[in-house]
């Protein structure tokens, strides 16, 4: 099963998809992570997306899209595919399409989760995140445990991400209404949007994206 994660930044997509490769064993393919990846390790790409990161926009369609297809074509048989901030565009929703046709594979849910702009910039500006295993916390929602140390890992090394900050969110937020947005209505045509509503704690939206996974193929048969 391959499904795409669909919201706004702080939406709660990278904090869901971890409990989906926890509790289902499907593969995370985060072009955020990636582009966070190639920056920390000073690479190349890395030196060329820090400013555009920093500032909110997007990065083009072509460095996100190569990255998910060396990803696709690395990963091998596994439990499905969870995309997470990909695609962030309409070309790359089109080239998505066109890599997992090539590998034999298709998409089973897009999951637009919708939250409000207020609870977004609240989440955001409360987010941080372990350095070592990538754990998302947040300092009301989900606190850091007394101990000082990463729940799932033991580390205690958390960062505040250098986009997290109201300015970069603003530009974000725009970007994704903009250019990400639109793709509601592309998924929504192809028969594949869900939505759940996103502003439920973790567990709620859990539950909600649980049963759509498990709900079985009902909505194909309006598919267009
Ligand atoms: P968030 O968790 O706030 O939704 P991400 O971690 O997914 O953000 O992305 C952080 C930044 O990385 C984006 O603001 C953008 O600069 C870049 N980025 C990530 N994914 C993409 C993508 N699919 N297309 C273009 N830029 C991307
Ligand atoms: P995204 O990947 O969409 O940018 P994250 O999963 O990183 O979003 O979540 C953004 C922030 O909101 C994090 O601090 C996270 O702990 C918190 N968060 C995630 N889901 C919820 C939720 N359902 N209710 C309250 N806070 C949440
Ligand atoms: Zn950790």
């Amino acid at each position: 099963m391959n499904i795409i994660l669909l919201g706004p930044p702080g939406a709660g997509k990278g904090t869901q998809a971890r409990i989906l490769v926890e509790s289902r064993g499907m593969v995370q393919l985060s072009t955020g992570d990636m582009l966070r990846g190639a920056k920390d390790s000073g690479t190349e790409l890395g030196d060329r997306v820090a400013g555009i990161m920093a500032r909110g926009e997007l990065v083009t369609d072509e460095i996100v899209i190569d990255l998910i297809r060396e990803r696709i074509e690395s990963a091998g048989e596994g439990g499905g595919f969870i995309f997470d901030g990909f695609p962030r565009t309409l070309a790359q929703a089109d080239a998505l399409g066109e890599l997992l046709d090539s590998i034999g594979q298709h998409l089973d849910a897009v999951i637009e989760m919708q939250v409000d702009d207020e609870a977004l910039v609240a989440r955001i500006t409360a987010r941080s995140v372990c350095g070592n295993c990538g754990e998302v916390y947040n300092d009301i929602t989900r606190p850091i445990p007394d101990d000082g140390k990463c729940e799932v890992c033991g580390a205690s090394d958390f960062r505040r991400r250098a986009d997290d900050n109201e300015e970069s969110l603003r530009k974000r937020l725009m970007e994704y209404y903009k250019k990400t947005a639109p793709l509601i209505g592309y998924y929504y045509a192809k028969g594949l949007l869900r939505t759940v509503d996103g502003l439920g704690d973790i567990g709620n939206v859990r539950d909600q994206i649980a049963a759509i996974l498990d709900g079985g193929d009902e909505r194909r048969e309006i598919r267009a």
